[in-house]
């Protein structure tokens, strides 16, 4: 790929404060999301997952890195481009319920972009959204519905009508069968893959869900207290994974049918807290191969070809 990703994020911090106390949820992260890729971004809950996905749309501040998106440096967008980006970057949450607005109709759930961005008026706005609605598998009988009267399964669809009806280019999909029932999910997913190849998308799709990321991403970053810890093809990384944390991972939660949920147990030992980080390796204290090295200095991600990992036991270090 001779191209340059259409989104790159190099070094982003992002830091919250809980009681006072400031702590880094993303801590330097870099990646690059190539057009047309799915990156799948998969982690125990708390590891940051949530937080790089926004603040890869500036839907939160970063407090230090760079994020690009085509020829666009998101963090110093003023409001009026940032805005006219929106249409090109759009997100599907977790949480359909929570994300839509209770007091709003699907019609007018669905076409909200298109007002914002004034894409669309009158017969030809619910016409699109009739469009919308059928792609997603929606029936247009369900326009005048409010989300809770809709099914789990149905409430996700709108949100990704809703995040689908800008055109966006990016879509960055935040656990979005997390919530639904196993019988609802794949179903879910497979629409995520069809849209995909349709409107040749290019993805980030956060998961805790291993079969998911494996189903559904050509890549896979593996992050674990605000850090990346490995990344890799995906195939590559399910078939040998290189840092003691994915190894863990993958051993914790085999996946012999992609379409089966099998959100990981985590490994052994509690995840640590990213308000209070251990030294050197965040992994050390639950690693089965750590050294002392291990507990003193942080590991940098290495990247060799098409595979990185950040652990001092593997490759050249
Ligand atoms: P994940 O999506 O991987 O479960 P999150 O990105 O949601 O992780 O959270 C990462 C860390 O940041 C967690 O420790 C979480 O409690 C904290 N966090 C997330 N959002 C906020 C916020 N708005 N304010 C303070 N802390 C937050
Ligand atoms: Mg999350």
């Amino acid at each position: 790929m001779s191209e340059a990703p259409l989104l790159e994020a190099t070094d982003v911090s992002v830091r919250f404060a809980l009681r006072r106390r400031a702590f880094a949820a993303v801590d330097g992260v870099s990646l690059a999301i190539a057009q047309g890729e799915t990156l799948g971004l998969v982690g125990e809950s708390g590891s940051g997952k949530s937080t790089l996905g926004r603040a890869l749309l500036r839907l939160v501040p970063l407090a230090s890195g760079r994020v690009r998106f085509a020829e666009h440096d998101v963090g110093a967008l003023d409001p009026a481009t940032l805005r006219a980006l929106r249409r090109r970057m759009q997100m599907v949450f977790q949480d359909a319920s929570a994300a839509l607005n209770p007091r709003m109709t699907v019609l007018d759930l669905v076409a909200e972009g298109l007002d914002i961005h004034q894409l669309a008026r009158g017969p030809e706005r619910a016409a699109r959204v009739r469009a919308l609605l059928a792609q997603v598998g929606v029936d247009e009988g369900a326009l005048p519905a409010y989300p809770h009267e809709l099914s789990g399964g149905q409430r996700q669809r709108v949100g990704i009508a809703r995040a689908l009806a800008v055109e966006p280019s990016l879509l960055v999909c935040d656990e979005p069968t997390s919530a639904l029932d196993a019988s609802v999910r794949a179903q879910v997913l497979n629409l995520l893959v069809d849209l995909r190849e349709q409107r040749r998308l290019t993805m980030l799709f956060i998961t805790h869900d291993l079969g998911v990321v494996r189903h559904i991403s050509d890549r896979v970053a593996v992050m674990y207290l605000g850090r990346i810890f490995e990344e890799a093809p995906t195939e590559a990384l399910f078939e040998a994974p290189r840092h003691p944390y994915t190894r863990a991972l993958l051993a914790s939660a085999p996946v012999p049918d992609p379409t089966q949920r099998k959100a990981f147990v985590a490994p052994k030992g509690e995840a640590a807290s990213a308000l209070d980080p251990p030294s050197g390796c965040a992994f050390h204290p639950r690693c089965p191969d750590a050294v002392e090295r291990c507990a003193r200095e942080r590991p940098a991600l290495v990247r060799i070809g098409a595979r990185g990992a950040a652990c001092h036991l593997h490759g050249a270090a």
